[in-house]
């Protein structure tokens, strides 16, 4: 599995063909006789709450450097979406939490031209995690603030703007209700 276009075959290195395989047009090695399929890249991202406050790190890779987003990344092929998420919360902001106590919020599907993505998104209550927020891979400082608070000093990664407005309406229409 692949989640480029690919010409040539991971596994061998021969140049892929073409065939039809479940009603589409799919990457072919017609040396090993198989298949290459095409899927999106899984992702899965945290959003510690604190109140109307959020735990964002400030991007130091591109793109959007220099924007404040949530923790997460890339899932490793033998680790659990709850279990990245948690990894990388840790390694992006020094704040820990157990895989167990994340509650799957959504999931959405980004489709691009060069590699579409699957993203995983977890919430949790501040009072569920441990450690104090600190600076770490990818990013140039971390803190609790208001989105607000975000969006002027610097801006919300647009990747997780949406996330954060749902994150907030889903409260607000859950209080609503036992209104
Ligand atoms: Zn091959």
């Amino acid at each position: 599995m692949i989640t480029v276009v690919g010409d040539y075959c991971p596994l061998c290195g021969k140049e892929l063909g073409r065939r039809t395989a479940e009603g589409r047009e799919r990457r072919y090695c017609p040396s090993c006789d198989r298949i290459v399929w095409r899927n999106s890249k899984p992702v899965a991202s945290v959003v510690v709450r604190d109140g109307d406050r959020v735990l964002l790190g400030r991007r130091a890779v591109d793109p959007h450097r220099g924007r404040w987003g949530t923790p997460g990344g890339n899932l490793e092929h033998d680790e659990s979406p709850a279990v990245g998420a948690a990894r990388e919360l840790c390694e992006e902001t020094g704040v820990r939490v157990a895989p167990a106590d994340l509650t799957l919020f959504s999931v959405d599907h980004t489709v691009k031209p060069d590699r579409s993505v699957v993203g995983i998104r977890f919430v949790v209550d501040r009072s569920s995690t441990a450690g104090d927020p600190a600076a770490g891979d990818e990013t140039s400082a971390v803190r609790f603030d208001t989105v607000a608070g975000f969006e002027a000093d610097g801006g919300v990664s647009p990747w997780d703007r949406d996330l954060l407005a749902a994150v907030f309406d889903r409260e607000a229409d859950a209080d609503g209700a036992g209104a």
